[in-house]
């Protein structure tokens, strides 16, 4: 039983029980504890890790998941101790991407993530993948079990990555043919669940699976639009960012990030009611920054006004005279025109764009 407006609950913990909630498992309980040093066997204290063991014992739970990173090593500590699996908020992630992976690219992407992360669990034994097909004949002369296990996992790790450059210089052929056809892209970011598929729908008027879910978007989705009174765009949905992504899981989805440092113009949306709407803008513009992408003019765009009485449709433009905000709502269709109209301005229809910001 979760009450949010518990001040205890911050919103941290929050979004940590939204990432479980879109996992799909079906949440026992929630252990809160509050530690400044960890524990470097456990992570947790020692009574802290009772009470755990306690709880899944009652519940016969069959996952503990701690929001934090947990080392390899205190990762299988508590496995041992608490006799069920235990993730850290990296593997939580990657289980959760692996999910909404849509593209051929991302779904790489994603396997490998998880293989890497594996491989630094890898101490003794990665038994359940290959001994459930058998495992004879899977080890070499004179090898332990774990280097048989070292030895498989590089080898998937290595064949995952000549895969991965295949479709990425695939995709990249298909951006530079869009950079030379001239048309501008435009990318949506932002922190999750704040709007984004909502947005691309209406703007292009297509099906693209939106829900309530976290990473509805993790690959990015082209789609063409044409607007009265503008060129052809294309707009570009990309991926949600989160609170804290774990800097090795940034690098790994750089390729599909790169999108957004070669786009023309970032809408940048955020939720305009969300009370930590600036925190959460700076966390995005911060991985912005590390993709190199802060040099990409952004229109922000303050989505959900039809959360809040007193906000209405409209624009706000900066001294020289461009539109730098729009507060709009994607789910009333409120305020779109008014974006349609900073497209307008900023990609008139009579203007060559065949210069990629990045080039
Ligand atoms: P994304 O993760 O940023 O792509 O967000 P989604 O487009 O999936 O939207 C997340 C949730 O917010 C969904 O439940 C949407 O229905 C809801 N949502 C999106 N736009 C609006 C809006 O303008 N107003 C309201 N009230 N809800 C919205």
């Amino acid at each position: 039983h979760l009450n949010f407006n518990d001040p205890a609950f911050d919103e941290t913990q929050e979004e940590f029980f939204e990432l479980v909630n879109s996992t799909g498992a079906k949440i026992a309980g929630v252990i809160a504890g509050k530690r400044y040093r960890p524990d470097a066997k456990y992570f947790a204290g020692s009574g802290k890790v009772d009470e755990i063991g306690e709880f899944v014992e009652q519940h016969h739970a069959s996952l503990v998941i701690f929001n934090h990173e947990l080392s390899p090593s205190q990762e299988r500590n508590l496995e041992q101790r608490l006799k069920c699996r235990v993730l850290g908020r990296t593997g939580l992630i990657l289980d959760i991407f692996a999910r909404r992976a849509r593209s051929h690219e991302g779904k790489l992407q994603v396997e490998l993530a998880q293989l890497q992360h594996l491989s630094t669990r890898l101490v003794r034994g990665w038994t359940h993948l290959e001994r459930q097909k058998g495992g004879i004949g899977l080890r070499g002369p004179g090898e332990t079990q774990l280097e048989t296990d070292r030895r498989l996992l590089g080898g998937r790790i290595k064949s995952l990555k000549k895969r991965l450059d295949k479709v990425r210089s695939q995709r990249e052929q298909g951006r530079r043919s869009r950079q030379r056809s001239g048309i501008p892209v435009i990318s949506l970011v932002g922190y999750t669940n704040v709007g984004k598929s909502s947005l691309f729908n209406k703007m292009t008027a297509a099906g693209v699976y939106a829900d309530d879910r976290l990473f509805a978007t993790l690959d990015p989705t082209l789609r063409r639009m044409q607007l009265v009174d503008t060129e052809p765009l294309i707009l570009a949905d990309t991926v949600g960012f989160i609170r804290q992504l774990p800097h090795d899981l940034v690098e790994s989805f750089s390729s599909t990030l790169e999108e957004t440092r070669d786009a023309n113009l970032l809408l940048h949306v955020v939720d305009a009611v969300a009370p930590d709407r600036d925190e959460l803008m700076a966390q995005v513009d911060s991985v912005l920054e590390q993709i190199g992408a802060q040099g990409v003019p952004q229109l922000t765009i303050y989505n959900k006004i039809d959360k809040a009485n007193d906000l209405q449709p409209r624009i706000e433009r900066d001294q020289q005279g461009q539109i730098q905000r729009v507060w709009l709502s994607a789910q009333t269709g409120e305020g779109l025109e008014l974006l349609r109209l900073a497209l307008q301005e900023r990609f008139p229809a009579d203007m060559p764009y065949a210069q990629p910001v990045n080039p």
